[in-house]
């Protein structure tokens, strides 16, 4: 699956190359502000798509760990970094700034779905604790759904849904 970006709103659509032949020329009509446009498939064109889809995972590794998101219907993979403080994770939105925009066309996930906090303890040590943000089809972790008001301490490799999308905890190396 490839993914080609709006011209006009920044939204990405999500296609299928391998039904195409190089140098075909494409149509496509923005779910999001319904703005038509084309792209001509070309050998230059697919291998920058896929240089920048190499994202490594370690990239983040001293910072406060991140988020990867799995590959799906709806998304390709992508690693987001987190901040100290509050991280708001929903869908991403041309002009709404928040922490962790997820590229997706799932109509599950909210805007500002929900938010993991990261803090540091007296003893140096990364705590990570999550909150739903009202969502309309709500937060799960392994499964549980995450009731309101509810705070749940989440660690490394924390499996996370949010409408038909799973994303994954990569907490960051502990400092001694
Ligand atoms: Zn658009």
């Amino acid at each position: 699956m490839k993914r080609v970006r709006c011209p006009k709103c920044d939204h990405y659509i999500i296609f299928d190359e391998t039904k195409y032949e190089e140098g075909q020329s494409l149509v496509f009509i923005c779910d999001e502000c319904k703005k038509q446009f084309s792209i001509r498939i070309g050998a230059s064109k697919l291998n920058a798509i896929r240089k920048e889809e190499k994202i490594d995972e370690q990239e983040n590794k001293d910072s406060f760990g991140s988020i990867v998101v799995v590959e799906n219907a709806f998304a390709y993979k992508q690693v987001l970094p987190l901040k100290e403080g509050d991280n708001v994770i929903g869908r991403r939105n041309k002009g709404m700034n928040i922490e962790v925009p997820i590229e997706t066309n799932d109509p599950n996930m909210d805007r500002k779905h929900c938010t993991i906090n990261v803090k540091r303890n007296k003893q140096g040590k990364l705590l990570y604790t999550l909150r739903d943000n009202g969502s309309l089809c709500g937060t799960f972790v392994m499964n549980e759904l995450v009731g309101d008001r509810e705070q749940v301490r989440i660690e490394d490799g924390a499996i996370l849904t949010l409408g038909a999308t799973t994303v994954i905890l990569r907490a960051a190396e502990e400092r001694q």
